[in-house]
C-alpha cells in the first residue's frame, strides 16, 4: 500500500496539508510540523493533490 510521507526538514508548517486531506494530516502538537496520522484516512486523490499543493515539495509516496 502506498502512504504519504513528510519530511520535517522540508515542511515549513504552511497548514495546506491538513486543510486538503484532513483524515491523513495533522499539525503537530505546537503547529511547527504537519504529520501523517491515518495514511488510509483520504482517497488517493484527495493525498495526491496534497501533495501537489505542498509549497516545498515535502510530502512524497511512500511503497
Ligand atoms: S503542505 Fe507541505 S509545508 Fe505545508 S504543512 Fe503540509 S507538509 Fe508542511
Amino acid at each position: 500500500m502506498k502512504t504519504p510521507k513528510i519530511d520535517k526538514d522540508k515542511c515549513i508548517a504552511c497548514g495546506l496539508c491538513p486543510s486538503i486531506g484532513a483524515g491523513t494530516f495533522r499539525m503537530n502538537e505546537d503547529n511547527t510540523k504537519a504529520e501523517v496520522y491515518d495514511p488510509a484516512g483520504d482517497e488517493e486523490a484527495m493525498v495526491q493533490m496534497a501533495i501537489d499543493s505542498c509549497p516545498t515539495q515535502a510530502i512524497s509516496w511512500e511503497e
